[in-house]
């Protein structure tokens, strides 16, 4: 086995962002907003990434038997990013989000998980091959738990290392995280999911500890503008972990969507190109930098060529 592709087992969404003066109230009616209508989803942002940041992937995801779907679907293939793992559901409408955004950036957001939700197991154990010859299995939270778990299950069984962004945060069991190798949470969904205070450095940590009190490898909590912090264990029971800091790149951020998806999948492309922890977390920060100062969500991930022109 090679182990040189990456699987990302996810959501794929049709986004609709409409951004207005100011949201609506009940009953109300604003008018004067820019639409502005793509392919979204975690599952979809970080496999675009992940293959953008260089690496051979498979996405395993699903859409609805309805125009947005063979939309989405041949919006893919022109990307070069392929279909072969993405199941069209019979009788079932694409996941859709429909996001208003105000002049100030807050935004209200409405979401049907359409064909994400008939993402499940059993549809999964067509994929196993591919997962367990993977050098690295990326999810997220979009698509049902029990096939987060079956996936998680199948590669740490087969030894692939398993990365999982947590989000959107929601209760995990003990027996997910126990094969989990890199948990990557914001550093909301790591007090969500910890239930502690994370606003502090030590509060971090015990957080982060108590992830890798249940067998979490390492834990990597991404801090927006400040960067990203990575946990290890250290030897010696009740010790605290090792904590290696990196600083996020300066810019102008315009629009801070999506950026931890740019970083999951550009993070993992690194993992199965065969950089070093580090050196992947590097070259995500150049991704998600890039990603920030542009409009959009697939639209602002960033290609191998302008990260490596960034870096420079
Ligand atoms: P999420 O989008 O999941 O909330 P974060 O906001 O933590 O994730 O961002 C993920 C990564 O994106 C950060 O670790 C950082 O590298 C990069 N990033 C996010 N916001 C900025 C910013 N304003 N400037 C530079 N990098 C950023």
């Amino acid at each position: 086995m090679d182990r040189t592709h990456a699987v990302v087992v996810g959501s794929t969404n049709w986004d609709t962002c409409m951004h207005l003066p100011h949201l609506p109230v009940p009953g109300e009616t604003v008018a004067g907003g820019r639409l502005q209508a793509g392919i979204g989803g975690k599952g979809a942002n970080q496999a675009v990434a992940c293959h953008r940041g260089g690496a051979d992937v498979h996405f395993i995801s699903a859409v609805g038997d309805d125009q947005t779907g063979a939309g989405i679907l041949a919006e893919f293939q022109t990307m070069g990013l392929a279909v072969s793992g993405i199941k069209t559901v019979p009788a079932c409408p694409t996941g859709v989000a429909c996001i208003f955004i105000d002049a100030r950036g807050e935004n209200c957001i409405g979401l049907t998980a359409g064909a994400n939700a008939r993402l499940t197991p059993q549809t999964i154990e067509q994929y196993r091959e591919l997962i367990t010859s993977a050098g690295v299995v990326l999810l997220q939270l979009e698509i049902p738990l029990e096939t987060v778990m079956s996936v998680a299950q199948i590669a740490a069984g087969a030894g692939v290392p398993v990365v999982l962004n947590p989000a959107p945060a929601r209760a995990l069991p003990d027996e997910l995280l126990a094969v989990v190798d890199i948990l990557t949470p914001n550093r909301g969904e790591a007090a969500a999911l910890a239930g502690l205070y994370t606003g502090s450095e030590p509060g971090l940590a015990a957080a982060a500890k108590t992830f890798l009190d249940k067998g979490v490898g390492r834990v990597l909590v991404t801090l927006g503008a400040d960067g990203a912090v990575l946990f290890q264990p250290k030897a010696g029971a009740g010790q605290a972990p090792a904590t290696q800091r990196f600083a996020a790149r300066a810019v102008t951020a315009v629009d801070t969507t999506g950026a931890g998806d740019v970083f999951n999948g550009v993070f993992c492309a690194g993992l199965v190109r065969g950089l070093s922890c580090e050196q992947a977390i590097e070259e995500a920060m150049v991704a998600a930098a890039l990603a920030v100062t542009r409009e959009g969500a697939i639209a602002s991930i960033p290609t191998r060529e302008e990260i490596l022109a960034f870096r420079t």
